[in-house]
Formats: structure tokens, C-alpha cells, sequence
């Protein structure tokens, strides 16, 4: 029998493979203590988003110090990295300029040099499908990182309400970690977004659904009415576990949250983790979004099959790192995520347990029906069972939102994003072509 490991040597297009992959490959569905502490460590391989299908290298989603170094690199004096920052950063992240040209306020002469060595190419986009709700995923191939590399591709998620716009984004390609009920864990290929490819989602996203200062959304689309933004808030809750790519996140949140640029509020940005404490604070201190924690389970025993990360960090190691997550207060409260399993997790039993768990942590709690997919061994809670559920923990005075199931017909839902690439696009073709949905993508933008 092959293993991934074999698979990975015939196939140039494969990134490498992870202690879990080769584990999976290898019928080994548990993680051990050892194994995920090597998985912790063992995505290294960095990606150029830089280089695009012109062969030159894209300045699109790069931050403000990378900019400094391209424009070191075609010799631009350094008393002037500044402001041709400045001018830059207002020209791609302000405006969402796709041509140098455009950028009226910077010399003719660096306009062609920049022309000449750079680009403002965005990745690509390989499908985009709208649902009747107005839900929009787009598939997203970024740059070739080397010959052997034909892109790593990823999901984003669009979500819009009258008052909001939720981008869900991936933070990894696939996900190390196998929580037992999600499709995105049984992924074999894994490697961390950079930066940039984090960022250049939401730049994608917004020339989707015209959402610059001068551009207008495509004909019937859903967008907010509030006259804000069209996306309003970020999510990271697409593939991948953010605070096992935490350089990279951070540094997307850095650039995302400019007021000089894309502006979104750092209140308006949450990471959902399935709970890697050393991060945490971290993510406080340097980025300081909103919180969500994917807990699913209130006894260990269970949670460390649901979220197998749980044997290393358990439930009370985990719930500390929550009280000491800076700035928190009724307005800014962690969202815990609960997925719906029935009879598993879903008991009236769970549900006090799950209040008393949070006693003094300003939380809410959001209730997510199980999507299932194909060998999923799980099934969704029966409705009734969730609204009693729900009921529990609101009486205890928990915001319990269910999350609203969106955009059934262009499979588009939680922990299900893009797992094998072929796969899902040959699923999606063949429903795109048969007019026919199934899965769930849930509205996320519970947030502020
Ligand atoms: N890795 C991070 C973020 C991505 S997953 C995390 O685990 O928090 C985003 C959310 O979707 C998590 O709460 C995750 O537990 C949930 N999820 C995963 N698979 C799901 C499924 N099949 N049905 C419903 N929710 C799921
Ligand atoms: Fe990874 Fe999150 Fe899925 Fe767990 S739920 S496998 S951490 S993406």
C-alpha cells in the first residue's frame, strides 16, 4: 500500500507532508502527546506569494516593511521608502489599483521601473459560485511557489447581511490537526499561507463584489445596505489552524487593519483557534482581535477525540488562557463555537455543564449545526435538542446564537472547505450541473 509519504515523492505538485499526514496515511486516526507537539513545529516550508504567473512578483497583500524591500531592491533610496510606501499603500490597499499606471501621484520614471520589475497581479480566481442567498465562495489559486508547484488553492467564504459583510479566509492550506468531525482535518496536503496570501483574499474579495471607492458590485448582487463596507468583517474560520501559522496571521491582521488602507477594525477581525494556548496570548498582545474558541465538548474525555489538540492543552488550561485574554468586558466577549453533534455532545446535561464551565468569562456561545460529509461519522442534533440547548445556556445569560445555515446550494460550509481540490471541483461542477445543493455554509458575522 502506498503511503502519503510515497505519494508525496511522485507527486512534484505535493507540499510536504506532516507527522499527522504520514500518521493518517499510516491508519493511525489517534494523535499522540508527541506527535502533535512535532505537528506544532512542523510546517516550515515557506511559500513566495510573490511570484505570479508573469514571472515577475506581485506587491499585492505585502506589508509595509516588505514593500520598503522591494523598493530597496530596484533602488529606490532609502530616504524615500517612506512616503513611496505611503504612496503605494494608499494606490493598492486604499483604492485597489491593478496598474501602476493609475498611481497619478508617483513619477513617471518609477512608475516604469516599478512596472518593469513588479506587478499588481492578484491570484487566482478558478470559480466563483453564488448562492440564491447571496453567499459567495470563491476558489483561489495562489502563485506557483517553484517549477514543481502548480498553486496552492484555498476557499473564501463571502457571507453578506443588510448590516455587515462577513470574508471568511484560510489561514493554512489544509489542516494538521484532525478534530474528528471536520473535513478540513482529513486534508493530507498542508502548508501555512504567507502573509500576503492572507491578505490578498480579502483584496480578491473585494474586486469580486466592487468593493472600492470607485467600483460598483456586479448586477444583483447581495451586498449590505448600511452604506459601510461590503466586507465589514474577517473571520478566520475558513481552512487551516490559525495560531499554528501565528507569524504569518498576525502579520496579515497588521496590513488588514491599516487606517491608512483596507481599515477594518481589529474588533471586526476574529481568529478562531481550536485552542493552541502558547498562542494565545501572543495574539492578544500583538493583534489583539476578537477571540473565538472552537470547544465542541465540556468533559476531556470527549473533547479529546472531538479536538485532539485537547490532550495537550485540556479544557481548564485552555479556559485560563481565556480569562487572561487582554481587554476583555461585556462588549468584547470570546465567542466559544459548539458544534451540534447529536448525542454526542448535546445533552441538557452538556449544556449546564458548558455555563458553569464559563462562569466569569464574558462569552457567547455560538451553536453550530453539524455539517455533515461524505464518512462523516457524525450526525447533526435534532432542532428541537438545539433550541433546548440554546435555551439552557441563554437562561444563564449567555448570548447562544444558532448559527443560520447560508448558501446550501454552492457547498460552501463550515469545516468543510475545499479538502481534496479535484475532489470538490468535480462535486461542484456536477451539482453546478445538475442544479442541485447540499451542504450548508453558516453566517458567521456574529461578531460586532
Ligand atoms: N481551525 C480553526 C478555525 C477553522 S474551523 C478552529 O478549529 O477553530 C472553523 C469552525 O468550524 C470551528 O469552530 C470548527 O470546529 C467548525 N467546524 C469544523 N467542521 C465542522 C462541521 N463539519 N460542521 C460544523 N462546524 C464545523
Ligand atoms: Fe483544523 Fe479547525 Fe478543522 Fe480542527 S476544526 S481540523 S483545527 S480546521
Amino acid at each position: 500500500m502506498a503511503t502519503a509519504l510515497d505519494i508525496a515523492k511522485h507527486n512534484p505538485n505535493a507540499a510536504p507532508l506532516t507527522v499527522s499526514d504520514a500518521a493518517r496515511a499510516a491508519g493511525q486516526e489517534t494523535l499522540s502527546k508527541e506527535t502533535l507537539s512535532k505537528e506544532a513545529i512542523s510546517i516550515e516550508k515557506k511559500a513566495e506569494f510573490s511570484v505570479t504567473a508573469s514571472g515577475q512578483s506581485s506587491l499585492v497583500g505585502l506589508t509595509r516593511e516588505e514593500l520598503k524591500g522591494k523598493l530597496g531592491q530596484i533602488g529606490v533610496p532609502e530616504r524615500e521608502h517612506k512616503m513611496r510606501v505611503a504612496q503605494l499603500w494608499h494606490w493598492i490597499y486604499f483604492r485597489g489599483a491593478k496598474s501602476f499606471d493609475e498611481m497619478t501621484n508617483v513619477g513617471k520614471g518609477l512608475r516604469a521601473a516599478l512596472a518593469e520589475a513588479y506587478t499588481l497581479e492578484r491570484p487566482q480566481v478558478v470559480s466563483e459560485q453564488v448562492s440564491k442567498d447571496g453567499t459567495r465562495k470563491w476558489l483561489i489559486r495562489m502563485p506557483s511557489t517553484g517549477p514543481f508547484d502548480k498553486g496552492a488553492e484555498i476557499e473564501c467564504v463571502y457571507i453578506p447581511e443588510t448590516d455587515r459583510g462577513t470574508l471568511c479566509v484560510s489561514s493554512q492550506v489544509g489542516c494538521t490537526l484532525t478534530c474528528s468531525f471536520c473535513h478540513t482535518g482529513t486534508q493530507r496536503l498542508v502548508r501555512n499561507l504567507t502573509s500576503a496570501e492572507i491578505v490578498a483574499q480579502l483584496i480578491v474579495a473585494r474586486d469580486c463584489i466592487g468593493d472600492w471607492p470607485d467600483a460598483t458590485p456586479p448586477e444583483g448582487a447581495f451586498v449590505p445596505t448600511d452604506g459601510g463596507r461590503f466586507v465589514s468583517n474577517i473571520v478566520f474560520m475558513g481552512m487551516g489552524e490559525p495560531l499554528y501559522n501565528p507569524d504569518n496571521v498576525i502579520a496579515a491582521i497588521g496590513v488588514l487593519s491599516d487606517n491608512e488602507g483596507l481599515g477594518l477594525s481589529r474588533r471586526r477581525i476574529t481568529v478562531s483557534t481550536s485552542g493552541v494556548v502558547p498562542q494565545m496570548e501572543r495574539l492578544g498582545a500583538e493583534a489583539n482581535t476578537m477571540l473565538a474558541i472552537s470547544l465542541h465538548a465540556v468533559r476531556d474525555d470527549l473533547r479529546d477525540v472531538l479536538v485532539p489538540i485537547n490532550r495537550k492543552y485540556d479544557i481548564k488550561e485552555l479556559l485560563d488562557a481565556c480569562r487572561a485574554y487582554p481587554g476583555l468586558s461585556n462588549a468584547r466577549r470570546i465567542t466559544f463555537e459548539y458544534v451540534m453533534l447529536k448525542g454526542v455532545n448535546d445533552s441538557d446535561a452538556d449544556a449546564r455543564e458548558l455555563v458553569r464551565l464559563l462562569k466569569g468569562i464574558p462569552a457567547k456561545i455560538n451553536l453550530i449545526p453539524f455539517n455533515p460529509w461524505p464518512g462523516s461519522k457524525y450526525e447533526c442534533s435534532d432542532w428541537e435538542q438545539i433550541e433546548r440547548f440554546s435555551e439552557i445556556v441563554y437562561k444563564a445569560g449567555y448570548a447562544s446564537p444558532v448559527r443560520t445555515p447560508r448558501g446550501r446550494d454552492i457547498l460552501a460550509a463550515c469545516g468543510q472547505l475545499k479538502s481534496e481540490t479535484e475532489k470538490l471541483r468535480a462535486r461542484a461542477r456536477m451539482m453546478l450541473e445538475q442544479g442541485i445543493g447540499a451542504e450548508g455554509v453558516y453566517a458567521l458575522g456574529d461578531s460586532e
